[in-house]
């Protein structure tokens, strides 16, 4: 695919104003800060997407932390969520380093992108199915250019999935009827008309309430992104 259509996709997205809830918080957030990051200046705009333009393999959450991708400008980085996805990704080969502090930090994806369905901090982490609708066309063209060469998805959370499933239909894959369910473990292979199907996994969201509970372990994460990248083309490390 052409780099540049996702650099200027990427660009085009920071600078959305579309939802104004979602505008008020997270520029108030982005001003207000927390005590910890006082001497950040956050990021305060919509988060586009973080990996390579040829990745094989979609990760897909729910939306930005308020002091995460708000504050750095990176998806899933400078929050605990994070931590625990790129220390996964890390573990099984598909990101250079098991952090993901700031936008500078060297970090790369092997074959792997990230995204959300919704590119700007939620309060409560709760964006409106109105906000979550907005965002879709965003998402919808991300999946677009990305069509050459992305053969899996991991959705991480019910969320994610129920967002997802739309964009992926308005992209060209062909979404069965009834909507599969969203379920940890979940996998349905959405077949293309024009093109390569891709395989759809679901996969419990990594957030604190998950992860420190043991809802999430590390183990079952660490699973769910081998499975998915052996069926996007990958080698995950054992
Ligand atoms: S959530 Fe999406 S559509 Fe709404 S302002 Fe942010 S980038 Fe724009």
């Amino acid at each position: 695919m052409d780099p540049r259509g996702l650099d200027r996709l990427d660009r085009r997205i920071s600078g959305c104003r579309a939802c104004p809830r979602l505008v008020a918080w997270r520029e108030e957030v982005a001003r207000t800060r927390r005590a910890a990051f006082a001497d950040w200046t956050y990021w305060g705009r919509p988060v586009p997407g973080f990996g390579p333009p040829d990745a094989r393999l979609l990760i897909i959450g729910l939306a930005p932390a308020a002091h995460g991708g708000n504050r750095t400008g990176r998806m899933f980085t400078g929050d605990r969520s994070g931590d625990v996805l790129y220390q996964a990704l890390y573990d099984v080969g598909l990101a250079s380093q098991p952090t993901s502090v700031h936008a500078g930090d060297g970090l790369e994806l092997h074959g792997v992108r990230v995204t959300a369905p919704v590119h700007c901090a939620p309060p409560a982490n709760k964006p409106t199915p109105a906000e979550r609708d907005a965002c879709r066309p965003w998402l919808v063209q991300e999946l677009r250019l990305l069509r050459p060469t992305v053969r899996a998805a991991v959705v991480l959370g019910a969320f994610g999935w129920q967002a997802a499933l739309p964009a992926f239909a308005e992209a060209g894959w062909t979404v069965p009827r009834p909507r599969p369910a969203f379920g940890h473990g979940a996998h349905v292979e959405l077949d293309a008309a024009d093109g390569p199907a891709l395989g759809l996994y679901g996969c419990f969201h990594v957030s604190q309430r998950n992860t420190f509970t043991g809802k999430l372990t590390p183990e079952m994460l660490r699973d769910v992104l081998r499975t998915a990248a052996t069926a996007a083309g990958l080698r995950p490390a054992k």
